[in-house]
């Protein structure tokens, strides 16, 4: 067996001990004399597994007991429109364009109400978070939308923006158990679980209890309300099981490995190590104003496509995978999720370093 670095940024590297313990009890889980995958979502050993998923998501990040957990599918696209039929109740709301999934979520927004653009980096390539300081919120809104960390563009909100009252909707796909959240500065955050957390299928959605109501939008399909997979404790219809059961496993990883706060201070220290050398490199340039770097996703360019296609290639061959930038900008990115070691991350830096005095 032999595994590579994997710096994809989505579906993405998981820990290999979870990997490892998915192996270990792949054709019987416990005593149950079944794998995960051929249960019933009904039983007593899924049940056990779900409520212990949940309850481990609510300690690491310390959920309060006024906001439900949901586990939905249909990933990021189908929370770009969950989110409108659910809460635009005065069919207004206001977004906040940082990069392609805010783009992708304000347009499908748009097939429902309102949609006002209260602030946006579009005009240099979404290198940066606009100032949210003083945002021209529309009265009637009934959310203001961000996508919090820009997996594609590498920016993160270092501070979350004043929505002046309205409840706060945001996109933590990309950096969902990065670091700690306070979950009450939101009326819904959510993360698709196949960058940081787990198998592509599950989405984690976690909401104010308030926020979930009947009254919806007209023609609202039964799975597409909140309300559905609150009042059945996400068992409306079959769950993803298995991925529901390796995101508990990663819950407990994460536990084990002292929590939100200790991979917070992993993730800044990985970080540091690339960007520190991106600053320092007279061949590779991260692409983001500093202040707005992302600790999850790290873009960066030669400025020669040519030598970019080079180092790809190289690196590849070498065994770190998943390099090239997304296909909208091109370049490289390394995305630097929580199951990334700071061995990864190094050997990567070593072999630029490498590869920039042969190249120079
Ligand atoms: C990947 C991603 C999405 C889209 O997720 P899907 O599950 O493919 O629909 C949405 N938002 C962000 C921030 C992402 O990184």
């Amino acid at each position: 067996m032999s595994r590579v670095y994997n710096f994809s940024a989505g579906p993405a590297c998981l820990p290999e001990e979870v990997l490892r313990q998915c192996a270990a009890e792949m054709l019987e889980y416990g005593t149950s004399g079944m794998s995960v995958m051929e249960m019933s979502h009904r039983s007593k050993d899924f049940e056990a597994i779900l409520d212990q998923a949940e309850a481990d998501l609510r300690e690491l990040v310390g959920i309060p007991e006024n906001y439900k957990v949901l586990f939905l599918q249909g990933g990021g696209n189908t929370q770009f429109a969950m989110v409108p039929m659910n809460l635009m109740r005065n069919k207004v709301a206001d977004y906040i364009l940082t990069g392609q999934w805010a783009k992708k979520a304000a347009a499908e927004a748009k097939l429902y109400g309102q949609v006002n653009i209260i602030a946006s980096s579009a005009d240099k390539t979404f290198s940066y978070i606009p100032d949210c300081s003083d945002l021209p919120v529309s009265p009637d809104a009934d959310y203001v939308y961000i996508c919090q960390n820009n997996t594609i563009y590498g920016t993160v909100f270092k501070t979350l923006p004043d929505t002046k009252g309205k409840d706060l909707v945001s996109d933590v796909s990309s950096m969902l158990l990065s670091e700690p959240m306070d979950v009450t500065k939101y009326g819904v955050v959510w993360g698709g679980v196949q960058k940081n957390v787990g198998p592509a299928g599950v989405t984690i959605v976690i909401i104010r209890e308030d926020l979930i109501r009947e009254d919806v939008l007209p023609g609202t399909p039964t799975m597409l309300r909140y309300k559905t997979h609150a009042d059945n404790k996400s068992l409306y219809n079959t769950p993803p099981c298995w991925n529901i059961y390796v995101c508990g496993l990663v819950f407990k990883w994460l536990k084990a490995m002292g929590g939100l706060e200790e991979m917070q201070r992993r993730n800044i220290a990985k970080a540091k190590v690339l960007y520190d050398f991106l600053d320092q490199s007279e061949l590779f340039h991260g692409t983001v104003r500093k202040e707005d770097r992302s600790l999850m996703n790290v873009p960066f360019v030669t400025g020669n496509e040519d030598i970019d296609k080079k180092f790809i290639a190289a690196a590849t061959a070498a065994g770190f995978k998943n390099l090239k930038g997304h296909r909208t900008v091109g370049g490289m990115r390394a995305s630097i999720y929580n199951a990334m070691p700071m061995e990864g991350v190094q050997a990567l830096v070593d072999f630029m370093a490498a590869f920039e005095k042969e190249n120079r």
